[in-house]
């Protein structure tokens, strides 16, 4: 339940009290009272009217606590509910989203360019020798290199591309309505900030890019490879590359 839903059952209780009242006092008492009680007088207009004023104005009363707490336990649950949607699609590390909702973001985009056909392209980045900042400087200077690099990665893309982490030190970047070219450029503007950048302890670093755009009939996984075996060409030749799969 959400505080609108929550407002008007408060305001639904409200409104029965006063129109139950004010029936009981104009109308049912005369009947039932009438025919139960004998020798009832029915009550003067202005002090039925008193009545039903005096319990509309205790009811009010009587809801504001309980509004008051059902609104603040409304606020818990839904900030609860953010903090276990938030968690369960973040990287803990880099902050940027995890692996399972890049995914989930890739896939449903899939859908949209069949549906629409509009199309989407993929960046694959993996950062070069990462293994031996970790065996020089230690697993610390390491994480901090992968926090570094997402930063650069938030900085460089646009508000509408998206970013996850994929794996250990590999980055997925998600660039809707572009072409290959222009993830290429992208690709190639962040392999220049990080080979520029001077990194706490771990120094200069660079970084391999795989560029991949979908394709009808394309899955996740479809899509991935393509990327990937782009990467793997970026590696092999001699890695500090982009490389697009035509
Ligand atoms: P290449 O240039 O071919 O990409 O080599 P590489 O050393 O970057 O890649 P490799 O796959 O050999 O090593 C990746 C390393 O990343 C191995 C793994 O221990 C490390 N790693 C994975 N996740 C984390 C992490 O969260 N923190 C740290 N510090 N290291 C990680
Ligand atoms: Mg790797
Ligand atoms: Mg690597």
């Amino acid at each position: 339940m959400n505080k609108n839903h929550f407002s008007f059952v408060l305001l639904a209780a409200l409104s029965t009290v006063i129109v139950l009242s004010t029936c009981w006092q104009f109308w049912l008492e005369d009947v039932i009272a009438g025919v139960v009680i004998s020798g009832h007088e029915p009550d003067s207009f202005s002090r039925r009217l008193e009545y039903v004023v005096s319990i509309t104005v205790f009811v009010a009363i009587s809801l504001i606590f309980p509004a008051m707490v059902g609104f603040r336990l409304i606020d818990n649950h839904n900030r609860l509910i953010d903090q276990i949607k938030r968690l369960s699609e973040q990287d803990y590390l880099t902050g940027l989203n995890n692996r399972r909702k890049i995914h989930e973001i890739v896939e449903n985009e899939i859908f949209r360019a069949k549906r629409y056909d509009s199309g989407f392209t993929v960046i694959l980045l993996d950062i070069d020798d990462f293994k031996a900042t970790n065996d020089t400087f230690g697993h610390n200077v390491g994480d901090q290199l992968l926090v570094d690099i997402s930063d650069i990665i938030r900085h460089t893309i646009r508000e509408s591309d998206n970013a996850g982490r994929w794996g250990g030190e590999e980055f997925l970047i998600f660039c809707p309505v572009t072409e290959l070219k222009g993830a290429v450029s992208l690709a190639e503007k962040l392999r220049v900030n990080i080979e520029a950048t001077e990194f706490a302890d771990a120094g200069h670093k660079t970084a391999s890019f795989g560029v991949a755009r979908v394709k009808p009939g394309d899955t996740v996984k479809s899509l991935i490879s393509r990327a990937d075996n782009a990467l793997y060409a970026a590696k092999t030749s001699g890695k500090n590359n982009v490389v697009a799969s035509e």
